[in-house]
């Protein structure tokens, strides 16, 4: 293999350019964008950086220097438009074309867009790149009154910097606990109770029908129980689609997100996809996954660029994520899908505590509230298949790495 080229210069296309060359790989690299601009980190985005002057030099993952002097081409503000499997290249939209002898595909995912009225007003605002948080600071610097549609990590972080800002919030969301698509009931629980604490209005079970507008622009909402919530901005955070479209055009197989096996591969064995976009198999989890994470980015990244400058090997990284809220720092290591057994150990009320959570007697995760030893510790039991009983998580006098010992 002596031409790669990655689509999509986020935390997964960057880091398997990175890691190409710290694996020692000598061919040409090109590393293709849509956004402008070296490749940058998107957590930021939804915390410290709503609070500061925006600086992109302080998001990004490298100085452009960087990339010259790893003789990593960077091909930024132009997309592919265009997988050409036959010939082995791909199309970019001022139609110059690039060969491959493996393409790696990191095109991330796209936010889901609100489907009611008004959701294209000015005012509206989504959050996944950079200048979309900066546009949102600025419209943050002159409100006094925010909606949050969508209680997922996102919209809850943009509503806990909008608290600190002083900013009235309400969150709307249909479902009737915060980010449950993720999180057990208990772990939702306390984090919707440090909303509500900081002053935040939760309204939960509760779509949204309309937004409305005064002259205008986004003036609040109108929600499914019949009230209106006025406000100067809304925010809308409900989740992402995976840009898969390309790959399907070219013939790869797609299910909410291109279809890799064990070993990234799509179905073209000179193809692979890594990252938000990538719907993988999971051990010990039935059907496909596609996991939103850095860590995920990060670590399919690593395996890939593994596989091309060495020897194949299975994709078998434990997940974990983390996000922050006021003062409580959360952080999930596992999937927790299918738990039916949730262990607390600690105490809630101390805002220091973890949940482990179980089928049966296996354990498929931790969620941490600022227990970072915890979640090091789960990371490390999860990885190695040690088994831990209920009974010892909840017993705080049991060292959890004597599990691992
Ligand atoms: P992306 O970062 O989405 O990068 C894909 C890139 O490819 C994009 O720039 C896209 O525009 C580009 N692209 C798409 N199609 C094409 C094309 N045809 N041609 C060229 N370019 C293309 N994760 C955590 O673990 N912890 C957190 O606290 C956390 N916070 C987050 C906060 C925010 C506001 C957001 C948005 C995400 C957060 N995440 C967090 C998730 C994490 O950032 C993503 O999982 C990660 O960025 C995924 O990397 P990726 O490279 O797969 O996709």
């Amino acid at each position: 293999t002596e031409r790669i080229v990655i689509v999509g210069s986020g935390q997964a296309g960057f880091e398997a350019a990175v890691s190409l060359r710290s694996h020692g790989f000598a061919g040409s690299i090109t590393l293709i964008g849509d956004e402008p601009g070296v490749p940058y980190q998107r957590p930021p985005l939804s915390k410290a950086y709503l609070h500061s002057e925006p600086d992109r030099d302080s998001l990004a993952l490298r100085p452009s220097q960087y990339f010259d002097e790893h003789r990593i081409t960077l091909a930024c503000g132009k997309p592919v438009v265009h997988i050409d499997r036959d010939n082995q290249r791909v199309e970019l939209i001022d139609a110059t074309t690039v060969e491959y002898d493996h393409l790696i595909l990191a095109t991330g995912a796209r936010n889901r867009t609100l489907p009611v009225p008004g959701a294209d007003l000015p005012g509206v605002h989504y959050l996944r790149t950079a200048a979309e948080a900066e546009s949102l600071t600025a419209s943050m610097a002159a409100c006094t009154s925010l909606v949050v549609i969508g209680a997922g990590f996102i919209g809850l972080e943009v509503a806990a910097a909008a608290r600190k800002k002083g900013i009235e919030v309400t969150v709307v969301e249909a479902m009737p606990r915060p980010m449950a698509r993720a999180l057990s009931e208990a772990m939702s629980e306390y984090f919707s109770t440090a909303h509500t604490d900081h002053g935040v209005e939760m309204r939960l079970s509760t779509g949204v029908e309309e937004i409305i507008a005064a002259d205008g622009r986004a003036a609040g909402v109108a929600t499914s129980t019949g009230d209106v919530i006025r406000a100067d901005a809304v925010v809308v955070g409900i989740g992402v689609l995976p840009n898969i479209e390309q790959a399907a055009l070219a013939g790869l197989q797609v299910d909410n997100g291109i279809v890799v096996d064990e070993y990234l591969r799509t179905g073209d064995p000179h193809i692979s996809a890594i990252g938000d976009c990538a719907a993988y198999p999971i051990a010990g989890s039935a059907g496909l996954v596609r996991l939103e994470s850095v860590q995920n980015a990060v670590d399919q990244a690593r395996c890939i660029a593994g596989q091309i400058t060495g020897s194949a090997t299975k994709y078998h990284s434990v997940p974990w994520f983390w996000s922050e809220q006021y003062e409580s720092k959360l952080q999930m290591t596992g999937l927790t899908t299918g738990a039916d057994t949730h262990v607390v150990r600690g105490s809630v009320d101390s805002g220091a505590f973890s949940i482990f959570c179980f089928a049966g007697d296996r354990l498929l995760g931790v969620e941490s509230v600022n227990k970072p030893r915890d979640h090091m510790a789960a990371r490390k039991i999860l990885a190695s298949d040690m088994p831990l009983t209920p009974a010892q998580a909840a017993d705080t006098t049991f060292d959890l790495k004597q599990a691992i010992a």
